[in-house]
């Protein structure tokens, strides 16, 4: 994902002209690599027009862009509220719901492990009586950590032993009580969801719980949404933990889970070992989601040194008409020559791309625009004012080799070169508006 939306940033800073369009395209890039990392649908327009509505395209460099992507995800992210934290001295009771195999029984010792890093005495319940060897899973988590546990095989009640689990371990002044309840699944339709959710309710009223943590497998994808909306709905989810975070994980429904349950994300899991829960962080992770930008400074500059263009009225008329022919290419590169340093100019001008020059080499690239110059000035007047290229056939090139002394393959090298950056798709469409606007409303 990150690389994807780095693509966009860079595609975005290659562009000759920055302009509306070409920041929406990079905008759509994002959004396409957000949707297939999971995030709503919703949740990406929504974004989109936050950052259109904030980023003022034509006085803001992409800089900034950034960082409002970044503030706009963090929002996302940020449920309005704080989690409940467990107090020191405090007994806290914390209930663990979730979907089944997401990872509830996983995090529940995870948790406790983390607490018990810290000095805490924690200690967890198994009450899940509906799969097959729940209580088992979890004391063989508990015991590795020599985290005390209440529960067995046999009792049916999961509200009795959630019950008497937590009176026993508040009399042993255990100050973090973690519930581990039964999942409900995915494909579980009618009854025994509802009989579920109904026995999780009953659990929660019971134990009366500090905390309601909502636990969510990260490959649950874009399902995530109305799985965590009807958690939210049954019990009084209060955080969220997501977990699988490892591996291939897609990061997109941890925004999800914060829409949906209107609680924060507090842990993450990343990987199946007890030590593998990361308190979650909300600006390394859209970081991350967002992978490294890179450096993206030159952009304001790039957008500065494109305005002088509109001093340049009739070619831009031009060029917005999509007029754009080999002498235009010619007139540009006289510009060039005459602009000095152009390392730095080169690639604002329309039409020309930053691959005709490499940094560092202003002066190969200076002679490599006077031999097009040269090659250029064999060519015919029709020749010149055509925009389209392949009007040039074989025997042509071969007498502008000859007439302006270059290697055919230079000349094919040029033609290839110019025809690219003559890409219909490269002009007019790119022009800022206010350029546009300049030069007659187009
Ligand atoms: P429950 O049904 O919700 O209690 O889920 P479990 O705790 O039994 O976990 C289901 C599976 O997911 C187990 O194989 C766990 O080892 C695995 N699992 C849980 N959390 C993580 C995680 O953060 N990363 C990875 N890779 N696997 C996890
Ligand atoms: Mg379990």
């Amino acid at each position: 994902l990150g690389g994807r939306i780095a693509r966009a940033i860079s595609q975005i800073e290659k562009e000759t002209i920055i302009d509306d369009k070409v920041f929406n395209e990079c905008l759509n890039e994002i959004a396409r690599a957000l949707f297939q990392s999971d995030v709503k649908v919703e949740f990406v327009n929504n974004m989109k027009n936050n950052i259109k509505n904030i980023v003022n395209l034509h006085t803001i460099a992409v800089g900034h862009n950034k960082r409002t992507i970044i503030r706009q995800l963090c929002k996302m992210l940020d449920s309005g509220k704080p989690s409940f934290t467990p107090k020191k001295g405090k007994t806290s009771v914390v209930m663990v719901v979730g979907l089944q195999g997401s990872g509830k029984t996983t995090t529940c010792s995870k948790y406790a492990y983390y607490y018990q890093k810290k000095g805490w005495k924690p200690a967890v319940v198994c009450a899940d009586t509906y799969r097959a060897g729940a209580f088992d899973q979890l004391k063989q988590n508990a015991d590795k950590a020599k985290i005390p546990i209440y529960g067995c095989n046999t009792e049916i009640d999961p509200v009795k032993i959630a019950v008497d689990g937590v009176d026993k371990f508040k009399k042993d002044n255990h100050d973090l009580i973690i519930v581990d309840t039964a999942g409900r699944h995915i494909q579980e339709k009618s009854e025994t969801a509802a009989s579920l959710f109904e026995e999780m309710c009953q659990v929660a009223e019971a134990t009366n719980p500090d905390l309601v943590v909502f636990v969510m497998d990260s490959r649950n994808g874009q399902a995530a949404f109305n799985q965590a909306k009807a958690f939210k709905q049954s019990v009084a989810v209060g955080s969220v933990i997501v977990t699988k975070m490892d591996g291939h994980a897609k990061g997109g429904c941890v925004l999800s889970a914060v829409a949906a349950t209107k609680s924060p994300v507090i842990f993450i899991g990343t990987g199946e070992h007890m030590d593998e829960l990361e308190v979650f962080d909300v600006k390394p992770f859209v970081s991350r989601l967002l992978g490294l930008m890179g450096d993206l400074s030159g952009f304001m500059d790039k957008i500065q040194k494109v305005v002088p263009m509109d001093q340049q009225p009739e070619l831009l008329q031009k060029l917005s008409q999509g007029n754009f022919s080999l002498r235009i290419m010619y007139e540009q590169f006289q510009n060039i020559l005459k602009m000095g340093p152009i390392g730095q100019v080169l690639s604002m001008l329309p039409g020309i791309s930053s691959e005709m020059i490499s940094k560092g080499q202003e002066k190969e690239s200076q002679a490599k625009i006077k031999c097009y110059m040269t090659m250029m000035d064999s060519m015919t007047n029709e020749e010149l004012d055509s925009s389209n290229l392949k009007l040039m056939n074989e025997s042509r090139i071969g007498q502008i080799a000859r007439g302006s002394g270059r290697p055919l393959r230079e000349v094919m090298k040029m033609l290839e070169d110019l025809s690219r950056n003559m890409n219909a798709q490269h002009m007019g469409k790119f022009l800022p508006p206010q350029m546009l606007k300049k030069i007659g409303g187009l």
